[in-house]
């Protein structure tokens, strides 16, 4: 097991700089994007139209990739309210349930609904737990299981998401979580940095268990909230 957080801080600068230049690109991507789909409004000639397509699913990538480093935006005024884990960890599931049977992975989910409360942003964890999970499904082209759960450990809630995937070599090990590490032909190697980022905003810690050809282990620390 090994903890994930610690090397977050050389990369600070580089995710301000960065959610700084996204907020710039965005503005003139949008007006590209919706000229790009007018044009394609009253196009007829396939071959332009097919160029059309090609240019607005390469104005998607670019936007998700801005939209990843927005969120490194404010890293230190998260929004922080008091929130039960459990519903908003389902709520998440459920969203890839279609995702997950479509590339014939199993999703399990084992929480107990009375879990303490915890001071977090929803909709940022969201993002983190969205992440962690889609890695997971993408980890496994044959399908397989993937086991979510969250439960209280000492004054943590720990939230454990584990798959029956490739794994990860030792030696990539350290890669994880720098920016635009991927292994993926459409990835963009942001999500884990960005998620990283709003679970250090949380106080978290995230620690990862991986063994080739078997499987990983993400477990999401994050701190309950004492009565
Ligand atoms: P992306 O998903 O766009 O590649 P991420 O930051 O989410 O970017 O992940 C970076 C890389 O970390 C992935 O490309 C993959 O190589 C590796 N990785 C992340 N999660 C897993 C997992 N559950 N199993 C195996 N590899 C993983
Ligand atoms: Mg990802």
């Amino acid at each position: 097991t090994e903890e994930l957080l610690h090397r977050q801080d050389k990369l600070a600068a580089v995710g301000q700089l960065a959610a700084g230049v996204a907020h710039e690109i965005r503005n003139p991507l949008t007006s590209m994007k919706g000229y790009a789909e007018f044009l394609q409004l009253d196009e007829e000639d396939p071959q332009r139209r097919e160029f059309l397509d090609i240019i607005l699913d390469e104005i998607n990538r670019v936007n998700n990739i801005v939209e990843e480093f927005m969120v490194l935006a404010k890293p230190k005024t998260v929004e922080l309210e008091e929130k039960n884990i459990v519903p908003i960890l389902r709520n998440i599931v459920s969203l890839l349930e279609f995702e997950a049977r479509k590339r014939r992975v199993k999703l399990h989910f084992n929480a107990n609904n009375d879990i303490v409360q915890i001071e977090c942003d929803e909709n940022r964890l969201k993002q983190v737990f969205l992440n962690f999970i889609k890695n997971g499904i993408e980890a496994m082209p044959d399908g397989g299981d993937l086991y979510v759960s969250a439960e209280v450990e000492n004054n943590n809630v720990e939230i454990s998401i584990k798959d029956t995937g490739v794994g990860i070599p030792p030696e990539k090990l350290q890669k994880i979580g720098e920016p635009f590490y991927t292994t993926k032909k459409e990835g963009t190697g942001l999500g884990l940095m960005v998620s990283f980022k709003i679970i250090e905003s949380h106080n978290g810690k995230v620690y990862i268990e991986s063994e080739q050809n078997k499987g990983t282990t993400f477990r999401i620390l994050l701190p309950a909230k004492t009565a």
